[in-house]
């Protein structure tokens, strides 16, 4: 009887587990976005062939006899056009990253998503998948029957066909992106006699799989789930962002109709939204825009053309779906100019006037003290010795000669192997140096002392650089 009790009690337990069981995970309904014709789906297809150009050619084109954009880093430099940052840029790549994330924000307070919709490498190569899936298995509705279908002859040279050229498309974007850091030339030379090793032959292949993977499947899921600016980037709208929206004062109550009769739909107390869906149809990440704004939405613009397409056959007016703002909703007046932009524009400003100050400062040479972390100093001949590694860094294209010299004490003597040292074009030189002073010259504990790097026969083109001199307690 207790047995009884106990299991119709596991029971229930069971069945209460059993309704209130929900998964973590939802199964992907896949997305057949339909093709969509108009003004942005012409800027989209420019934003991607633009990009897709840029991305594509620049590791073919040189200058100054180096590939144009080169971040090689076994020898620690990144070619960027006609500059080469060092790690002692790092100042000049800080300002630049903090550039393009001020950038983006600012734009998106601006603009909203134009980011994600037109620019995104997502967008970009999933706009490539989806324009090769429609060439090979046709129009939404077709995509939709094959899928649906059992396999066949066709199905399966379709798909097989829609599937290699999504490899090549993926394979290309692989090794062009591989050939930002290793040379395109070696690059290139390697692939085509079968002799990719190493960390080449990997990064390959995981970008190969990466883009075939997010563009031919994940798609807008890598928007919805994986994308942390698409979670963010509510934090920098306001009221008067511009965003895709859909008028509800407008098109409410949605509602079929005939279209030979469209003239009469105000009686019939309806709105401009005729209930035809395409504009769901359209949307690459599935939602609609009817529901009001959503993390989901990408920006893409797709709806907008297709209901302004709508609205033209009813002869209704354009911009049910529109580029707006929050405030033109409600009817009152929408701000460009306002706090937010303004410290975005200022913060852009101070970052853009760094950078170009810290370039227009840069020399071809570069000097850097480290002490020796062993002693702090020694007695030595009655003078206090300390010992140095010198950095000579040459930027420059071609070999150099450089002088060194060091003061700051009275007296101070330079000792090290050779004063005029030559230091090969893009290289680091390592020089070991000392320095002996008399303990009665120093200042402290801690002396300050200089060390100046001179091009030899250029006394325009030095570097000095400060450093410590470090004593006994006086
Ligand atoms: S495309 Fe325009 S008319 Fe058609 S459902 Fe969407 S909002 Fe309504
Ligand atoms: S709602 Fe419109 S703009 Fe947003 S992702 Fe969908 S189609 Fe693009």
């Amino acid at each position: 009887m207790q047995t009884n009790t106990s299991d119709s009690k596991a029971n229930k337990n069971k069945s209460v587990s059993k309704t209130t069981e929900q998964s973590l995970y939802e199964k992907r309904e896949k997305i057949y976005p339909r093709e969509v014709h108009g003004r942005f789906a012409i800027l989209r297809t420019l934003s991607v062939v633009i990009l897709l150009g840029l991305f594509f050619i620049f590791p073919w084109l040189e200058m100054d006899g180096r590939q144009l954009i080169l971040f090689d880093l076994p020898a620690r430099k990144f070619h960027v056009f006609w500059l080469t940052f060092w790690p002692q840029d790092f100042l000049l790549l800080a300002f630049l990253l903090m550039l393009g994330a001020f950038s983006l924000f600012f734009f998106t307070a601006l603009a909203g998503r134009l980011w994600c919709g037109y620019a995104c490498p997502q967008t970009v190569w999933t706009e490539v998948y989806l324009w090769i899936e429609r060439k090979v298995e046709g129009s939404r509705i077709k995509q939709m029957r094959l899928d649906k279908s059992a396999m066949s002859v066709d199905k399966l040279v379709r798909k097989s066909i829609k599937h290699i050229l999504w490899l090549i498309v993926a394979g290309a974007t692989a090794v062009t992106y591989v050939s930002y850091f290793s040379s395109q030339d070696l690059l290139s030379q390697d692939l085509f006699s079968f002799q990719l090793h190493g960390w080449e032959l990997f990064w390959v292949a995981f970008f190969t799989l990466a883009t075939y993977i997010n563009a031919g499947f994940m798609r807008e899921q890598v928007c919805k789930y994986m994308c942390p600016y698409a979670r963010f980037q509510s934090a920098m709208f306001d009221k008067n962002t511009l965003i895709i929206s859909y008028d509800e004062n407008r098109g409410e109550p949605r509602g079929s109709r005939r279209s030979d009769v469209h003239t009469d739909y105000k009686k019939e107390k309806l709105g401009d939204c005729i209930n035809c869906t395409m504009c769901v149809q359209v949307c690459p990440t599935g939602i609609d825009i009817r529901n009001g704004l959503q993390y989901e939405c990408i920006g893409c613009s797709a709806c907008i053309d297709v209901c302004d397409d709508v609205m033209e056959k009813m002869s209704y007016p354009k911009g049910l779906i529109r580029y707006t703002t929050q405030h033109a909703i409600d009817g009152q007046p929408s701000r460009i100019l306002r706090p937010r932009i303004i410290i975005y524009m200022v913060i852009l400003a101070l970052f853009t006037s760094l950078f170009i100050f810290q370039i227009s400062q840069r020399t071809s040479i570069g000097l850097d003290i480290i002490r020796d972390r062993n002693q702090l100093y020694r007695e030595t001949s009655g003078l206090i010795e300390n010992i140095y590694t010198l950095k000579l860094i040459n930027k420059a294209e071609q070999d150099r000669t450089f002088d060194i010299k060091a003061d700051g004490i009275e007296d101070l003597i330079l000792l090290v192997d050779k004063t005029t040292i030559l230091v090969e074009a893009g290289t680091v030189y390592d020089l070991p140096v000392r320095l002996r002073a008399k303990e009665e010259n120093l200042g402290g504990r801690s002396t300050e002392i200089r060390f100046t790097l001179s091009v030899a026969g250029d006394d325009d083109l030095s570097i000095t650089e400060v450093g410590k001199f470090l004593g006994p307690i006086q």
